[in-house]
């Protein structure tokens, strides 16, 4: 097995804490960009922009074989810091809160130590450097623009920090792993009047206090209750005084499914069951359902195979967490070529790596980077072919 140096692995942590201490936002990652793009350059990585601030570089190895994917993210979030680290965000207001500085730092720790043994190394891994996962979404940009395809791409795994798993343990699970992400708006629409005189007026209000309930018997009852569906609501305006009948309300919401199938029929539930209820309240409704990120569907056979070579390569405990709700735009990758998404535990109670992510009080334990890199290699190492005359190859995914 390939293994990182000591002073990979200490670069790999210096670049996370420089990246940390800068973080940007979607589509706006040029410094991110330009880092990783410095670093390339001093490993003698051929490497293209792709996708405004995405990164595309190839390490080529020696032999011939297959060719891996690895991807880390590259944003931040729109929260203010308050992780107490000393490395913590410069930029007001922005933060690494979902560890995207870690996954790029991991990135660019496993293409040197892939670069530096592309004598021993088959096949090529193909380095996605992707802007924008928060959203609008980089991965489809990037896909779109040919990053699976010079040279084309037979496999391709991502890492994600996890503060579920305990540092030390990566969590490998076939199937969805994350949800669909799709955005719901509502507008209920009334008649205005005097808040004395509800008769001469159609208040939108209650009928939109209605629906929020009602919306939930589509998790509660209509869903197989061993498949996922979340509604949320997350706003809800409308009004202009207390003693004034709302005329409109607006709200918005996300609609989280795993299934391709329930995710389909979503929609149209929610339209008939808010349907229903405008008719019943005498007001108007407009539902506006915009399609976000897919499921990330983990090809199981790969899924299956990198787990027990991770296992016998040692690489760290492998645990099989359940999916999650969450979205995640690597779905799209997944979608075209055998994808695997890899959780990488970073839990660490004694340095208080306990906080989810997208909290302002994320920390992880630096200590789990090296299992990261390691992970990275072994499945470019694995998808390529193996090293040479070494009997751990993957195999075809
Ligand atoms: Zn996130
Ligand atoms: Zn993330």
């Amino acid at each position: 097995m390939i293994e990182p140096s000591a002073a990979t692995l200490e670069r790999v942590i210096e670049i996370r804490r420089a990246i940390h201490r800068y973080p940007e936002l979607g589509f706006e990652e040029h410094e991110t960009a330009a880092l990783i793009e410095r670093e390339l350059d001093e490993l003698g990585i051929a490497h293209r922009r792709i996708a405004k601030t995405g990164v595309v570089g190839v390490v080529r190895g020696r032999h011939p074989g297959r060719v891996a994917g690895l991807r880390a993210d590259m944003d931040a979030l729109p929260i203010t810091e308050r992780s107490g680290v000393a490395f913590a965000s410069e930029i007001p207001g922005v933060m690494h809160a979902c560890g995207h500085d870690a996954h790029v730092a991991m990135l660019l720790g496993a293409a040197r130590t892939l670069q530096q043994h592309r004598d021993d190394l088959c096949g090529a891994v193909v380095l996605l450097f992707q802007p924008a996962e928060e959203g609008p979404g980089g991965a489809l940009p990037m896909i779109e623009q040919g990053a699976l395809d010079d040279p084309r791409v037979d496999a391709v795994a991502m890492l994600h920090v996890d503060t579920r798993l305990h540092a030390g343990s990566i969590g490998i699970t076939p199937g969805p792993v994350n949800a669909a992400a799709d955005e719901l708006a509502v507008t209920v629409i009334g008649k205005g009047g005097h808040g004395a005189y509800p008769h001469t007026a159609v208040d939108a209000i209650p009928a939109a206090s209605a629906m929020v309930l009602a919306l939930q018997n589509i998790a509660a009852r209509e869903t197989d209750p061993l498949k996922s569906v979340v509604v949320t609501i997350g706003t809800l305006n409308g009004g202009y005084r207390n003693n004034v009948i709302a005329d409109e309300v607006h709200m918005t919401g996300t609609l989280r499914s795993h299934d391709p199938q329930i995710r389909d029929e979503l929609p149209e539930r929610v339209r008939r069951i808010l349907d229903g209820i405008a008719a019943a309240y005498n007001v108007r409704v407009d539902v506006q359902v915009k399609l976000g990120y897919p499921p990330v569907v983990n090809n199981a056979n790969l899924a299956e195979r990198f787990a027990a070579y991770a296992r016998a390569l040692e690489l760290a405990r492998v645990e099989r967490p359940l999916a999650t709700m969450g979205g995640e735009d690597f779905a799209y990758f997944a979608q075209r070529v055998p994808g695997l998404h890899v959780r990488l535990g970073v839990r660490n109670e004694s340095i208080g790596a306990v906080h989810s992510g997208h909290s302002a009080e994320f920390r992880l334990d630096e200590a789990a980077l090296a299992v990261g890199v390691r992970t990275l290699i072994a499945f470019a190492v694995g998808v390529g072919g193996g090293e040479v005359s070494s009997e751990e190859a993957l195999g075809a995914p």
